[in-house]
């Protein structure tokens, strides 16, 4: 009988294998990262090949760390970095462009056409979504647009688009000549070329962006046996049997399971999502609309989103950049060395904004200087413009839902960071709750796999093993909260208009 399930998890900045046992606790782990690529400003790609390599790589080391053998394990989940588009030769396997990441903004003046016959929200009641260069549509018509040959052969149908649970997938269950081209709906949903009633492909999208049909892949569920692993290779033969989206993985992870409950995710950026269960929320405050899960064959569970898209990376930016600390952690000490943000405020619009102003004319400003600001200030104001932004989108989330949230559950990479938990609580009012498990994403995919294949019976196994770590409880004067939250408010504004 096998004990474990895995998960793969295709990241922004790390490609992992993570193995669960029944209690959902990690038994192993192994990470690798892979080549961060920007071609010029705005740009951000990834080498899918590079990737694909480092997946199987970690696969098998997963295994070899605790001498584990793949009749251990039962069943494989993938999740993955969202909206990343990969385009490739169906014959040859090889990608046509490198993969263009969901942070890149070279699609801003196909957004903008797009935008001229129907305004920024045209294709918002069916898909969700506002036009934005964050998702995955506009970044194949791009590709199309503009790599040698591209649409002659994606005319002729040699050409397969896939996000990076696609692209994984096909790779894994295929030779050379490919396997499954297949996703599943929380993926679909970022395309803005999926209908979320009918979780089918809006044709009409694809013709706009000149995407034929024969490229897309086939929508599944999110928690079915989609096929088997090849043979050679590490986890070879295991079916795979979970594929969610990141964020939609973690939400899952988090037993974010019923109506009005949510979780943020501090990682490379910001995800807060809040399951409004079957039904579909259209939102008044610049959130968007997105499938949270689909289970087999049940009914399609939808979600309202706030994506940020800088708040863990702005720390790699000041260590990468700037070389102010050495490790992302030591930002905690710096920041500490001070008593607040000295009036420095720090808005991250490296890629416009995202929720909930949707400004792709945005870049990124520090205001508030003096000379009396030092870099413990800057420090701060790096980890505050995280908790602000959560608790702009959060914000939009209570008026969209109409009931304000009472605590917050979190995870990711910057929720090892106390100061940062404090302030989030301090800035939000309500209590901020990290769990044992902070890897809700792999195990939110790893549910998803075993689900499908008996390994966990139901929802109630996925709640029953969730257990907290730690809760932090807003300390701070609520008159000078909202001071420091509406000065947040006139920073953001000297962001705007700055690309022309
Ligand atoms: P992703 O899954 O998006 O690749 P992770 O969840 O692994 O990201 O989180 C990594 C991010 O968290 C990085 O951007 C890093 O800068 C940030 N980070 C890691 N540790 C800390 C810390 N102690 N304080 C603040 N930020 C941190």
């Amino acid at each position: 009988m096998s004990q474990y399930v895995a998960a793969i998890d295709q990241g922004t900045t790390s490609t992992r294998c993570m193995i669960f046992d029944h209690s959902g606790r990690v038994v192993s782990v192994d990470q690798r990262e892979h080549k961060q690529i920007f071609p010029q400003a705005g740009w951000v790609e990834h080498d899918p090949e590079e990737v694909w390599q480092n997946t199987r790589e970690v696969c098998a080391g997963a295994l070899a760390k605790r001498d584990l053998v793949t009749s251990d394990i039962a069943a494989v989940g993938i999740t993955n970095q969202r909206e990343t588009a990969v385009v490739w030769d169906r014959t040859t396997g090889k990608p046509v462009y490198n993969a263009i990441v969901w942070q890149d903004t070279r699609t801003d003046r196909i957004v903008d056409e797009l935008a001229k016959n129907g305004g920024p929200d045209r294709y918002r009641a069916r898909t969700g979504l506002p036009l934005a260069t964050y998702f995955s549509g506009p970044k194949v018509k791009w590709i199309l647009d503009n790599v040698d040959g591209a649409r002659e052969k994606a005319e002729a149908g040699d050409l397969l688009f896939g996000n990076m649970d696609t692209w994984v997938l096909w790779n894994a269950t295929g030779g050379p000549n490919g396997g499954l081209h297949y996703t599943d709906p929380t993926n679909a949903s970022r395309t803005m070329l999926m209908d979320l009633d009918t979780l089918s492909w809006a044709e009409e999208h694809a013709a706009d962006m000149g995407i034929p049909m024969s490229m897309l892949p086939e929508i599944r569920s999110s928690s079915e046996v989609y096929g088997n692993i090849r043979e050679r290779g590490a986890l070879g033969g295991l079916p795979v049997a979970g594929i969610l989206g990141d964020q939609q993985a973690a939400t899952f992870g988090q037993a974010c399971l019923s109506p009005g409950e949510a979780k943020n995710t501090y990682g490379t950026g910001n995800f807060v999502l809040l399951n409004t269960g079957t039904e579909k929320v259209m939102s008044e405050n610049g959130l968007l609309t997105t499938v949270c899960y689909k289970i087999g064959d049940n009914d399609p569970v939808y979600a309202l989103e706030g994506s940020i898209a800088v708040t863990g990376s702005l720390v790699q930016w000041l260590r990468d950049n700037l070389g102010i600390i050495a490790a992302a952690p030591d930002i905690e000490p710096l920041a500490r060395s001070v008593d607040d943000n000295g009036g420095a405020y720090f808005v991250p619009a490296f890629s416009g904004l995202f929720a909930p102003y949707w400004r792709s004319d945005a870049r990124g400003a520090i205001v508030g200087l003096t000379r009396f600001v030092n870099k413990g200030h800057i420090a701060r104001a790096v980890l505050e413009a995280t908790a602000f932004q959560s608790r702009e989108v959060i914000d939009a989330m209570n008026a969209d839902s109409g009931v304000d949230l009472t605590s917050l559950k979190v995870d990711g990479g910057m929720v090892a960071n106390e100061l940062l938990m404090q302030f989030q609580a301090d800035i939000l009012g309500v209590p901020v709750i990290r769990p044992v498990v902070a890897e809700t994403t792999a195990l939110g995919a790893a549910y998803a796999a075993g689900l499908a294949t008996g390994f966990w019976s139901g929802e109630d196994d996925i709640r029953n093993n969730w257990a907290q770590d730690k809760q932090w409880d807003p300390s701070m004067d609520e008159a000078h909260r909202e001071k420091i939250f509406r000065t947040w408010k006139k920073a953001v504004t000297k962001t705007f208009d700055w690309v022309e």
